[in-house]
C-alpha cells in the first residue's frame, strides 16, 4: 500500500515537473519573440535630490508588454532570460534603447539627466559588456558620464578576475558603476574597495526599517560612512513617505528614489517631466 502511495506521488511529481518544463519552454519562446516583435519597454524612475526635489538621474527599468498577460515586471521574466541566455540580447537591447531615448531627448532640446541601466552578472559571462556599452554610446552619440551601470552585490561572490577587468575597463571609459541592493546579499565590505564603484544604493528593506528603529538607522549611517571613504555617492531606494525623507536627511543621505517622488513611468511621460520647470520632479498629488 505504501508503495502504491509512493507511485501516485511520483506520478504527480513528474506531471508537475512536465508542466513546469512546458511553461519554461513556452515563456522562453515567447520571450524570444518579444525581442523580435519589439514588445519590451523601458520605464524610467527618477533619483531625486531630497533637499530641493531636483532630478539627479533616472533608472531604466525593463517591462514586457505581453500580448495576453499584459505588462509584466522583470521578476516575471529576468530569471528565465538568464537561464536561457536570452539575457545577452535582452541586456543589449536595454542599453541601446536607453541610449536611443537619451539621444531623442537631447535632440528635442531637453536637459537630459544621466541614466542608469541594470546589468545582470550573467551578461558579463556571456559576452563583452565593455564592447557592447562602447558601441551603444558611439552609435547614439552619448557621452560616457551620462551612463551608469547598476550591478547587484552578488558581483563579489564571483571572485572572477575577468569580471574585475571588465568593470575596470568600463570605469576607464568614463561610464559610472553603481552597487545595487547593497546590504541584501554577500557580505562585501572587505571587497568594496577593490572595485571602482561611483554609487551605492541602499536596499529598500533598510529604508523601510528607518522609522524609529535604531538598527535601520545604524545601517544607513554605516553605509554612508563606507561610501564616503571610497568616494561613492549614496542613493536610498524605496523612499515611500515624507518620514523616510526626513529620517534620511537627518542621517546625511541626500539622494532618494521611490514611489514618494515617482513610480517608474514610460519614456513618453518621462519626456513631459523633463520638460518641466528645471527638471524638478512634481510629486503626484493623488495617493497612488
Ligand atoms: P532594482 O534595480 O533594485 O530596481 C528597483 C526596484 O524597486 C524596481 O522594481 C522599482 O520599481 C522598485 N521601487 C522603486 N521605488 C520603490 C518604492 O518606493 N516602493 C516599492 N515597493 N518599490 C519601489 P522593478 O521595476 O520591478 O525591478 C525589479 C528588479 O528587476 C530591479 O531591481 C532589477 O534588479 C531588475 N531589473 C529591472 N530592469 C532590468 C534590466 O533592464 N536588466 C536587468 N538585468 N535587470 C533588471
Ligand atoms: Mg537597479
Ligand atoms: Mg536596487
Ligand atoms: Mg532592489
Amino acid at each position: 500500500r505504501s508503495q502504491q502511495r509512493l507511485s501516485v506521488t511520483w506520478t504527480q511529481y513528474t506531471r508537475a515537473l512536465e508542466q513546469h518544463t512546458r511553461a519554461v519552454v513556452t515563456t522562453t519562446r515567447e520571450l524570444r519573440s518579444a525581442l523580435e516583435c519589439n514588445d519590451l519597454r523601458l520605464y524610467y524612475q527618477p533619483k531625486v535630490d531630497m533637499n530641493d526635489g531636483r532630478l539627479v538621474s533616472a533608472e531604466a527599468l525593463l517591462r514586457w508588454q505581453h500580448p495576453e498577460r499584459g505588462l509584466l515586471p522583470p521578476a516575471a521574466f529576468i530569471p528565465l532570460a538568464e537561464q536561457s541566455q536570452l539575457i545577452a540580447p535582452m541586456g543589449e537591447w536595454v542599453l541601446r534603447q536607453a541610449c536611443q531615448d537619451m539621444r531623442q531627448w537631447q535632440d528635442a532640446g531637453l536637459t537630459v539627466a544621466p541614466i542608469s541601466v541594470n546589468i545582470s552578472l550573467v551578461q558579463f559571462q556571456l559576452g563583452s559588456v565593455p564592447d557592447i556599452v562602447s558601441r551603444a554610446l558611439t552609435d547614439f552619440g552619448i557621452a560616457p558620464h551620462q551612463l551608469t551601470l547598476e550591478i547587484t552585490e552578488s558581483v563579489f561572490e564571483e571572485h572572477c578576475e575577468a569580471l574585475k577587468v571588465d568593470l575596470n575597463a568600463i570605469n576607464r571609459m568614463g561610464v559610472k558603476l553603481s552597487l545595487d541592493d547593497f546590504g541584501m546579499g554577500y557580505s562585501s565590505l572587505g571587497h568594496l574597495n577593490d572595485y571602482p564603484f561611483d554609487e551605492i544604493k541602499i536596499d529598500k528593506s533598510f529604508i523601510w526599517q528607518l522609522s524609529g528603529r535604531a538598527y535601520g538607522q545604524a545601517i544607513v549611517k554605516a553605509v554612508h560612512a563606507i561610501a564616503e571613504a571610497i568616494g561613492a555617492q549614496v542613493v536610498a531606494e524605496g523612499v515611500e513617505s515624507a518620514e523616510h525623507v526626513e529620517a534620511l536627511q537627518r542621517l546625511g543621505c541626500w539622494i532618494g528614489q521611490g514611489f514618494y517622488y515617482s513610480r517608474p513611468m514610460p519614456a513618453s511621460q518621462w519626456q513631459i517631466q523633463l520638460a518641466g520647470p528645471q527638471g524638478t520632479i512634481q510629486r503626484p498629488t493623488h495617493s497612488s
